[in-house]
């Protein structure tokens, strides 16, 4: 049996999942671009896949093999961060959502009972001052201010043996989990469509997706530990106790 490479990957990406049209135009919103984008995004693939996420390794690592590795040309980290600034997210949202669709429709996900959609709290960055409009401040046990990160609601599929990230939605200091989790999980499903069934995890509110749900014939429950970023708090109870009432809002 063959080993895996950057080149079958690559091979795997553009012709068994399809994905051919949105390497070679991946959203890329720069103006007057002189590295192809099918070259950064592949060596931001390439990184993923590598575990070496920050730019200054990618830089590294195609200054040192790009070709072996598929990347086209070269590129400094600047580069990198001048794209991903500048990509628009919908053609990797609905790239991500046709991987899904496609995984589905092969049955990939049949052996796998407890298969379905969370959606979940989480955090990136960390810094000692706010810097943006998204900055939320990050407490510790005393609840003083120790800092500020971003914080969004993140929707994966589970239960696979491997979570599969598909989606984020950011969510500033006057904003919450909560109507974060609603704007995502609704963006899901209409690009995804009803094909799992949703486990909340986190705040999003279990009587909103129960009702809204039936009605596109997805199942909501499932239950984690209540977290407390959300504006609501769901725990077991509530999501046992949300789903068998009859008249939801
Ligand atoms: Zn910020």
């Amino acid at each position: 049996m063959k080993g895996p490479t950057p080149r079958r990957l690559q091979k795997y990406v553009t012709r068994c999942l399809g994905l051919r049209a949105y390497v070679h135009s991946p959203g890329d919103g720069r103006v007057q671009p002189q590295i192809p984008a099918s070259a950064l995004l592949w060596g931001l693939l390439i990184g993923q896949v590598l575990r070496d996420y920050a730019f200054h390794a990618i830089e590294a690592l195609v200054g040192w093999a790009a070709r072996a590795l598929g990347v086209s040309r070269a590129f400094g980290d600047d580069a990198l961060g001048y794209f991903t600034e500048r990509l628009d997210p919908a053609p990797t949202r609905r790239a991500l959502a046709h991987c899904v669709r496609r995984a589905k429709r092969n049955k990939a996900f049949d052996n796998s009972p407890f298969i379905g959609l969370s959606v979940d709290g989480t955090t990136v960055g960390r810094c000692r001052a706010s810097k943006c409009p998204l900055c939320r401040p990050w407490r510790d046990r005393a609840r003083h201010i120790r800092g500020y990160h971003h914080a969004l609601a993140l929707i994966s599929v589970v239960g696979t043996g491997l979570v599969l990230p598909l989606d984020v939605e950011r969510y500033g200091p006057r904003d919450s989990e909560y109507a974060a989790g609603q704007r995502l999980l609704w963006r899901t499903l209409r690009q995804v469509g009803p094909i799992l069934p949703i486990i909340i995890c986190g705040g999003v509110c279990p009587r909103w997706v129960s009702a809204r749900g039936r009605r596109l014939g997805v199942a909501g429950g499932g239950a984690a530990e209540g977290q407390s970023a959300g504006a609501v708090r769901c725990r077991t109870a509530t999501l046992s106790r949300s789903d068998s009432d009859s008249g939801l809002p």
